[in-house]
């Protein structure tokens, strides 16, 4: 399959999402838009410049709620320019960070953040690691975390299972799935059933299934269960 080509755009009424890019190993960036709520979903590099862009700094500074699929740079890359950013420019409201329990990449960035800034940090962070997943609703959205499948390699040559999380995102009976990265996996296939949106990454650069990513074949046979989806995350 040839290249995506972002950003990747979908509404339904007044809830939108915006992919602004979702590439393997390089960057992830994705704007959920509830109503007047802005919600960020996996800052990878680059999500600060396509925010500023997107929404401008007020509604920047007004972002509530980030979610984290799982810790790979593709995906966190941007977390620290963006609090530090939002320190910059003197953010006032609470942010909250929703990330799968065991994430220490997020974990490490915040005591980071918090260790170099600690006299200059103008708004509250909450650091909410997902433990269970049976549901919550914040700010004006209804989130349903899910456990998918996703593994990375160690030096060893040996994988291991990364903390990973797919979310439901739902809003006024409205419903967007996305998974994340993972391989085809049953929460993934019953989840992403009958949704408005899906979204899937079709990581996979081969026909042989794996652990990590979707064959195209798997993401296209999961999306065709939604009422429309979108295939992210192809090798470019
Ligand atoms: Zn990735
Ligand atoms: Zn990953």
């Amino acid at each position: 399959m040839t290249a995506q080509k972002y950003p990747l755009h979908w509404q339904k009424k007044n809830f939108s999402i915006k992919i602004f890019c979702s590439i393997p190993n390089i960057a992830t960036g994705i704007l959920l838009k509830a109503g007047n709520e802005n919600f960020v979903i996996d800052p990878g590099d680059g999500i600060l410049r396509d925010l500023n862009k997107e929404i401008g700094v007020k509604s920047l500074l007004n972002i509530s709620n980030v979610f984290i699929t799982h810790g790979h740079h593709d995906h966190v890359g941007g977390v620290w320019s963006l609090l530090t950013y939002l320190r910059v420019m003197q953010k006032k409201s609470p942010l909250t960070i929703h990330y799968p329990d065991g994430c220490v990449e997020i974990e490490s960035i915040y005591n980071a953040f918090k260790k170099v800034y600690s006299r200059s940090i103008t708004y509250k962070i909450n650091l909410k690691a997902i433990k269970k997943t049976n549901g919550f609703t914040t700010s004006n959205i209804s989130v349903k975390p899910f456990p998918v499948v996703h593994k990375e390699y160690l030096s060893t040559g040996k994988t291991r299972q990364v903390p990973a999380l797919g979310y439901n995102f739902i809003y006024n009976g409205t419903k967007i799935c996305y998974g994340g990265d993972t391989a085809y996996c049953d929460e993934l296939v019953s989840h992403a059933k009958g949704a408005d949106l899906a979204i899937l990454e079709a990581g996979h650069d081969e026909e042989t299934p794996d652990e990590m990513h979707m064959t195209m074949k798997e993401a296209v046979s999961i999306g065709e269960s939604a009422k429309k989806y979108f295939l992210v995350h192809v090798p470019e």
